[in-house]
């Protein structure tokens, strides 16, 4: 066996197997699922119960070898698809203390796995996580800033992050529809919608169906100097007559409703329900400091909030009339301002035959968008495009020869950026101030 590197990843011991009987009914692995993110491949093993396990990673060729001790192997297994960066095949083999998984991969790989218990979607887990090699020591690097030259102006970056995905589906609606799919949908859209306006790009952090830690998902909007981390999701409740479109900031001092706290906690257990191996300190240090930073952006993001349901108002019903707060992991990216649109309620039949209409996520992501537009037409970043254009709007007593004279452009020029023709303008209205250069 020279030439082959084989170390242990984890061995997890289930402390109830010490006291259960041993010869008790075997544990049936019922199905073998897999979902295959850009950066890594969740395999998950759904199980009739807790199991001892061990994952082992051997090198030429490139394999994962999961036994599981004492089950019965599937008849169910599915098999990874050509996109998938890490596996190739996985075969079920015969062996005699259990059921053994030998994983085929495509490349060098690490391995990570955990066991989780049942949840309101599926029951006991054995997951295990594949990822890149180097991912393990740069993960927290960030990645060097392409800095704009002096004279270049960059594009207003928005992260757009769709809710849930792969093995978290989040709420589901009466005729069955996964949040999950809806939200990924929508987020869609509205990235189209954002990289069709000047000065601005938007960035998915979800861009398929798996799953994605609330961490991760920080982490992306971070990397790319995300200027505004917008989550999508759609809201559930028991009472199916519920409606209504919400959007939520971030607060370190509690929810400002019950309902609010409610939907925070479904939210956050994201990672319970995806799954996630969190060092339990760690963790909360984090998120201490992280709540320290995050008070900065969250005037910010309450701006963004109150605008964005502004437009949410003109299409249709809300569910509450003002800016919600609610602890959400997911917000809490330090220095980015960071708002959560619960876009209707997936639970309400009507509302769950809007999000599923693309006539209607078009709406839904135009009404985002355009209190984002408004948000950064009046706080562009410095150094953006966006901030360069700048805008005058009509007060009471303006004259065009006035605003001319005050921003030091021709009248012409003036009336050529906003198509006017003679001097009619009102109040309220708002010009486009061209640089002194142009026309
Ligand atoms: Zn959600």
């Amino acid at each position: 066996m020279a030439g082959i590197n084989v170390h242990k990843m984890l061995h997890s011991l289930i402390l109830g197997c010490l006291i259960s009987p041993v010869w008790a009914a075997p544990v049936q692995v019922q199905n073998v699922r897999i979902w295959a993110a850009p950066d890594s491949t969740r395999v998950v093993f759904d199980l009739s119960g807790p199991v001892q396990h061990e994952v082992t990673v051997a090198g030429d060729p490139d394999r994962v070898v999961v036994d599981i001790e004492g089950a019965l192997t599937p008849t169910n297994s599915s098999q990874p698809e050509g996109h998938d960066r890490f596996l190739r095949h996985v075969n079920t083999v015969p062996f005699d203390l259990g059921a053994r998984f030998v994983l085929d991969l495509k490349k060098t790989a690490v391995a990570k796995s955990f066991q989780l218990g049942p949840n309101q979607h599926y029951g006991h887990r054995l997951v295990l996580d594949l990822g890149d090699v180097q991912d393990e020591q740069s993960a927290d690097e960030p990645v060097a800033p392409t800095a704009p030259t002096s004279d270049e102006r960059r594009d207003i970056i928005i992260a757009v992050d769709a809710g849930h995905g792969g093995d978290d589906p989040g709420a589901r609606g009466p005729k069955g529809t996964w949040e999950k799919n809806i939200t990924l949908q929508m987020a869609r859209v509205l990235a189209a919608k954002i990289n069709a306006e000047p000065g601005m790009r938007a960035v998915l952090t979800r861009e398929g169906d798996y799953f994605l830690p609330l961490r991760k998902r920080m982490d992306m909007a971070r990397r790319h100097k995300a200027d505004l981390f917008v989550s999508i999701h759609a809201d559930a409740f028991r009472d199916r007559r519920v409606q209504g479109s919400s959007v939520y900031v971030l607060s370190d001092r509690g929810a400002s409703s019950e309902h609010a706290r409610w939907l925070a906690e479904q939210e956050n257990a994201s990672d319970l329900i995806g799954g996630v191996s969190l060092d339990v300190e760690d963790d909360v240090l984090a998120s201490v400091l992280l709540d320290l930073s995050q008070t900065a952006s969250l005037e910010a993001s309450i701006d963004v909030a109150e605008r964005v349901l502004q437009g949410l108002r003109k299409i249709g019903r809300l569910h509450k009339h003002r800016v919600e707060s609610a602890g959400f992991m997911v917000l809490k990216s330090p220095d980015i301002p960071s708002i959560l649109v619960e876009a209707a309620y997936i639970s309400n039949p009507d509302e769950e035959a809007k999000l599923r209409s693309p006539p209607h996520q078009q709406k839904i992501a135009e009404a985002i968008l355009s209190g984002l537009r408004g948000y950064f037409t009046a706080r562009a970043p410095e150094g953006t495009t966006l901030a360069a254009i700048r805008r005058h709007v009509i007060g009471r007593g303006d004259t065009l020869s006035g605003i001319a004279q005050q921003y030091r452009v021709s009248l012409d020029t003036l009336r050529q950026a906003n198509r006017i023709n003679g001097d009619q303008i009102r109040v309220g209205q708002v010009l486009t101030i061209p640089s002194a250069g142009d026309g």
